[in-house]
């Protein structure tokens, strides 16, 4: 007798939210990329026990019709990339059509939507509910421009996951984290983080990168950066680096911002470590926001589902030019050689 079954697509979902959803700040971190692909200039997001209980989100970007806001919970579906030939050239920070399936089965979610076009019609606002992967309700509802999402009893359906959760401190540092990340990489949209009702960030969305830096870290820091920028045919570096003396003890004050993707590099941090040369203490490192843009053909993101790690390729060309770019800012504020080590006299 066979004993192979194909899975039941709740429980396919199910497993796919193992990789995407781990934890509450996985949930926020899909739903406000999702806003952002909608090119939304307003973002909030709002918690209850750092979203353990509930996690909304509330966009003003373009919305969704009628259809698509119940496609929109399918496995696969997406309106990002249609052909293999996209996959290669990827101008959103979704396109795996995977978020919204795989949080649909791990909570309980209502999403309202609203498309306002240009056309006379009345615009028509609709909602739906999921649960365990199955709409549970839809219909018309007030209308409001974008969408907003609610995420309730996260993990309700998948015991072991809820219990591998950290202390609310811990689950809403890591939102922090993320909401301050994304912020950086993107000045010109105003983000709010809530929690039980406490305003926790907002940064201002004026467009200006130095200002978002003084939101995320104070004014006194952003104040002090120094402003880097290079080009070449293949690459365009721009952003702020800390001067020698502003260090902090750790990496985690860099940050690399590829194709308006947040992402975690060791190789990046280290070519800047090393840029700076020793003008840096041993175990001291610099604060950066550093943007990297680039032909997406270039990067390919695909690497793993939360999309944090990505390969470049021409990974030399861009040593090269930010190592130049660092150097040449570190000069701009002094432009008197260092004094070698060595060459102190001792007395
Ligand atoms: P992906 O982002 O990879 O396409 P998701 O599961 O996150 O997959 O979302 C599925 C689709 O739902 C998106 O492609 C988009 O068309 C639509 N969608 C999701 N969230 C929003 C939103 N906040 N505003 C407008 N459309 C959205
Ligand atoms: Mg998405």
């Amino acid at each position: 007798m066979g004993k192979i079954k194909q899975m039941s697509e709740a429980l396919a979902n199910q497993i796919a939210a193992g990789e995407v959803v781990e934890r509450p700040a996985s949930v926020v971190k899909e739903l406000v990329e999702n806003a952002i692909d909608a090119n939304s200039t307003e973002i909030m997001i709002e918690l209850l026990d750092a979203g353990i209980q509930r996690i909304r989100v509330v966009d003003n970007g373009d919305g969704m019709d009628e259809t698509d806001i119940q496609l929109a919970f399918l496995p696969h579906a997406t309106s990002k990339i249609y052909t293999v030939h996209d996959l290669f050239s990827i101008h959103s920070l979704g396109f795996r059509g995977e978020a919204l399936a795989s949080i649909g089965s791990v909570a309980k979610v209502r999403m309202e939507s609203t498309q306002i076009d240009d056309s006379d019609t009345e615009p028509k606002g609709c909602f739906v509910e999921v649960s365990g992967s199955k709409i549970t309700d839809q219909g018309i509802t007030k209308p409001r421009k974008g969408t907003t999402i609610t995420v309730d009893s996260l993990f309700y359906n998948t015991p072991a996951r809820l219990k591998h959760l950290s202390s609310i401190k811990t689950e809403l540092r890591h939102i922090l984290n993320f909401v301050q990340d994304i912020a950086l990489s993107y000045p010109a949209i105003r983000f709010t983080l809530l929690n039980d009702n406490n305003k926790i960030f907002t940064s201002f969305g004026s467009g200006n990168l130095k200002q978002t830096i003084a939101n995320v870290y104070q004014p006194v820091l952003a104040r002090q950066l120094i402003e880097i920028s290079a080009r070449d045919n293949d690459f365009e570096i721009s952003g702020y680096i800390s001067p020698p003396q502003l260090t902090r003890t750790s990496k985690q004050y860099i940050h690399w911002i590829v194709n308006g993707r947040t992402i975690k590099s060791f190789a990046l941090s280290n070519i800047l470590v090393r840029a700076y040369g020793r003008q840096l203490m041993i175990g001291r490192f610099p604060v950066a926001v550093i943007k990297i843009d680039l032909d997406p053909r270039l990067v390919d993101v695909n690497v793993h589902p939360t999309k944090q790690t990505i390969r470049l390729s021409k990974e030399d060309e861009l040593a090269t030019l930010l190592t130049d770019a660092v150097q040449q800012a570190l000069k701009s504020i002094n432009p008197v050689p260092t004094v070698e080590i060595e060459d102190i006299p001792k007395v």
